[in-house]
């Protein structure tokens, strides 16, 4: 690799000794892959999946034969009783929304109880903006269970909140914060304690960036509802776009109503050529995932071994892709990345600059060079130009581009003597 890259040979000191710290990590996470393989190959099988589920339909897509197929395979894969796997989605966002208009009616609580929702959500719900047609304009009420001091889900206050909800709503993934992502065990812990206190409500799960890092997934700890995006985990870097929403039978179909018409929901829509794709991409995705995390933990060993602050720490369990870098200036954000865009496939001649994002207070630099506009599958970086000068590193298809990606990323910072070995 270094007689192509020519990185500093110190570096490549660190990283080697960087990878050797990671072993014990990539066996875990080669294990969890392994699993989901299983369970993934498992329901393709089961479903008797053949080239006709790949041959695609038009118009309104009556027994469209992929798309059926799909969602049956989709509900095995995560064991619920059935699934809405749509390119009808235009994103995670689109997929959540959906979700929750399908769910949720005039004079019900939506009760958040991983504290503030991801950003977007935040005009679905009606907590920014008003007169859009948003939830709140729609009569759906709000209420919120914060994060402990320490980012955790607050257990204690849950009980009294969960009472009278119809949505209870967990985030799974840590989003753009320095909290932990839940753990499947925490998921647990919140569907216990709501099927005691109020055994109706609908458990919802922002699943975007936790599919197939565990071994369990929501809907084994009790979750109704899991939601994500298919240009996250569950695509395999090669859906070219979509969601999905799978759970219980009834609020699935709550949703398909909203995503097409009351009535006719799961029976229209039909797959037009993107079939191959999604069963590709989800046949794949535990491994991309896999090669996902191995960067991330490659990035967490490597940049602790150069002195920086990492989230998860370099050896503990992740419950999403996510690894936070507390780069601790705006200069070496900046050169970090300039060395992940100058170390990705596509667009490696383009320089990243930090700008006014709308929705955002700070300014925001982003490196992503990607096959799929936006996909966060594939290896990017990204972060608010503001204390703690932290970056979202989050992944890589495969993990010998990821690890170039990192190490682009390190040389940048040693070239422009940010860091020294
Ligand atoms: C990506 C993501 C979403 C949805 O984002 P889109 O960009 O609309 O796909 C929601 N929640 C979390 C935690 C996410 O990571």
């Amino acid at each position: 690799m270094n007689t192509v890259f020519d990185f500093d040979p110190r570096l490549m000191q660190a990283a080697e000794a960087a990878e050797q710290d990671a072993a014990a990590r990539f066996a875990e996470i080669d294990r969890i892959s392994q699993h989901g393989t299983a369970k993934v190959l498992h329901a393709l099988q089961k479903n008797r999946v053949s080239a006709a589920c790949f041959a695609g339909a038009n118009g309104y897509g009556y027994d469209d034969l992929g798309r059926d197929t799909l969602d049956k395979v989709w509900a095995d894969v995560f064991h619920t009783e059935d699934a809405l796997v749509r390119h009808h989605f235009v994103s995670g966002t689109h997929a959540l929304s959906t979700a929750l208009f399908g769910v949720l009616r005039p004079g019900d609580t939506l009760l958040s109880v991983t504290g503030s929702p991801y950003d977007t959500l935040e005009e679905v719900i009606g907590i920014r903006g008003e007169g859009n047609g948003s939830l709140r304009d729609f009569g759906v009420h709000y209420a919120q269970v914060d994060l402990t001091a320490e980012g955790r889900p607050d257990f204690e206050a849950m009980p009294a909140a969960i009472k009278g909800v119809r949505v209870v709503y967990l985030q799974r993934s840590r989003g753009y914060s320095l909290r932990p992502a839940l753990t499947v065990a925490d998921i647990r812990k919140i569907a216990e304690i709501t099927r005691q206190v109020n055994p109706d409500a609908a458990i919802m799960v922002d699943n975007c960036y936790g599919e197939f890092v565990d071994y369990d997934e929501p809907t084994d700890a009790g979750a109704d509802l899991i939601i994500g995006s298919l240009i996250k985990n569950p695509g395999g870097g090669i859906a070219q776009t979509g969601g999905y929403i799978a759970g219980r039978k009834d609020l699935v179909e709550q949703c398909s109503y909203r995503l097409t018409c009351v009535g006719m929901g799961k029976e229209v829509g039909c797959s037009l050529t993107q079939c191959r794709e999604m069963y590709l991409g989800l046949f794949l995705a535990p491994e991309i995932v896999a090669n996902a995390r191995k960067t991330g933990e490659f990035a967490a060993s490597l940049f602790r071994r150069l002195g920086f602050e990492c989230l998860p720490p370099a050896g503990q369990t992740a419950g999403d892709i996510i690894t936070v870098l507390a780069l601790r200036s705006p200069e070496a954000m900046e050169a970090f990345c300039a060395g992940i865009q100058a170390g990705s496939p596509v667009d490696a001649y383009v320089t990243p600059e930090a700008w006014d994002m709308p929705g955002y207070e700070s300014r925001v630099i982003m490196a992503a060079g990607t096959f799929t506009g936006g996909a966060s599958i594939e290896l990017s970086a990204d972060g608010p130009m503001r204390e703690p000068f932290a970056v979202y590193l989050q992944g890589g298809l495969t993990y010998g581009s990821g690890k170039i990606g990192v190490l682009k990323a390190a040389q940048t910072m040693l070239d422009r003597k940010i860091l020294t070995l």
